[in-house]
């Protein structure tokens, strides 16, 4: 280490988001301790394979109780019976002395299931299953994303009761909207202003950079790396980029789309290893707007954001200092790639010897 990197190992320091355009403040030294190791299980094991109570295994009535799932046996797509757009809201515009200004917003909301199974993950499914939830979001992106007024398709999965997630079954969501919002759009300028200077995606500059540095890298396959970024937030986040420039989900080649399903099973199993507990996360992909336009400049890469800290049940809330003035962490993201790196990419529950 040298003395400049030792300085930001544990001194109060600020870091930029290349991304997003934004500074975030890291307070290594509240948190440069000896590693605590996992606290106790919480009790999310034990769920059955069919719910009969839940609204989104196969076969089950809805929620809204009028229209049944079909008996779907891998993934299933569906129009969000709670949607918070719709393709037919009216054209209007409100701007009254620059003070008040509002326009509506046209948008397709989806569900998709990741599997007829009331009780898995994606961190427990196999990378058959996954591949398959990624060909579905790749058809997704691109049903929804050739519509000509649809300009941006986020696919996302929220995950876990301390997410504000209400049900277990494994499920994510798709919002397609007439215009490209806040955080695409941060990443939109950001990247095109990094590539009309050097002519190389922001992503792969920065990627080659972290991979020779190796400190925040997590893990890798011949497609995709997954690292904690130098500017994360979230105690645990991290950021999945592919190794060659592409920037739509109908860009990926067929191996390009195994690596993808790879990456995820990784991750998301060293998320649950970490406490040994169905680990909670907001992830997302960002993939280019698809309004019409090349975007030579856009890098595809996948957000996890976790809100979890120290153990299972510490998380971390964004409150006082950071709602008035600025985004804060107190662990180092090299420490949290650390810990990452280091833990399995066997599940915890497949790793157990059966007792008796
Ligand atoms: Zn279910
Ligand atoms: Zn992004």
């Amino acid at each position: 280490m040298t003395q400049t990197e030792a300085i930001f190992f544990d001194q109060p320091h600020r870091r930029f988001n290349l991304l997003t355009n934004e500074w975030i403040q890291v307070s290594p030294h509240r948190t440069n301790r000896p590693w605590q190791g996992k606290t106790e299980n919480t009790s999310d094991d034990n769920k059955s394979h069919f719910d009969p109570d839940c609204y989104l295994c196969p076969g089950n009535p809805r929620a809204g109780g009028e229209v049944k799932n079909p008996e779907y046996a891998s993934t299933f797509v569906f129009e969000n019976d709670f949607s918070a757009l719709f393709p037919g809201t009216p054209e209007e515009a409100l701007s009254e002395k620059e003070l008040l200004k509002a326009e509506t917003e046209k948008g397709i909301c989806r569900v998709v299931c990741f599997s007829p199974r009331h009780d898995l993950t994606l961190a427990e499914m196999s990378l058959e299953d996954i591949r398959m939830v990624v060909d579905v979001w790749a058809d997704q992106y691109e049903d929804l994303g050739s519509k000509p007024w649809i300009n941006y398709v986020q696919i996302f999965e929220n995950k876990g009761e301390i997410m504000g997630c209400s049900n277990p079954h494994p499920h994510g969501q798709i919002w397609a909207q007439e215009s490209i919002p806040e955080e695409p759009h941060k990443e939109l300028i950001q990247q095109k202003r990094y590539y009309e200077k050097h002519g190389s995606t922001l992503l792969s500059d920065y990627l080659s950079l972290e991979l020779d540095k190796n400190v925040r890298i997590v893990a890798e396959n011949d497609h995709f790396v997954v690292m904690v970024p130098f500017w994360a937030f979230w105690p645990y986040e991290t950021m999945v980029v592919s190794r060659r420039p592409f920037a739509r989900f109908t860009d990926m080649t067929d191996d390009e789309r195994d690596g993808l399903a790879d990456i995820i099973s990784r991750i998301t199993i060293r998320y649950d290893n970490l406490f040994e507990i169905s680990f909670p996360y907001t992830a997302g992909f960002h993939p280019a707007p698809t309004d019409g336009q090349p975007h030579k400049e856009w890098h595809f890469h996948m957000h996890f954001y976790p809100p979890l800290l120290r153990s299972a049940n510490v998380k971390k809330f964004s409150v006082g200092y950071e709602m008035l003035a600025n985004a804060q962490r107190d662990i180092t993201a090299e420490y949290a790639a650390e810990i990452l790196k280091n833990l399995s990419d066997l599940h915890y529950k497949k790793a157990q010897v059966p007792q008796g």
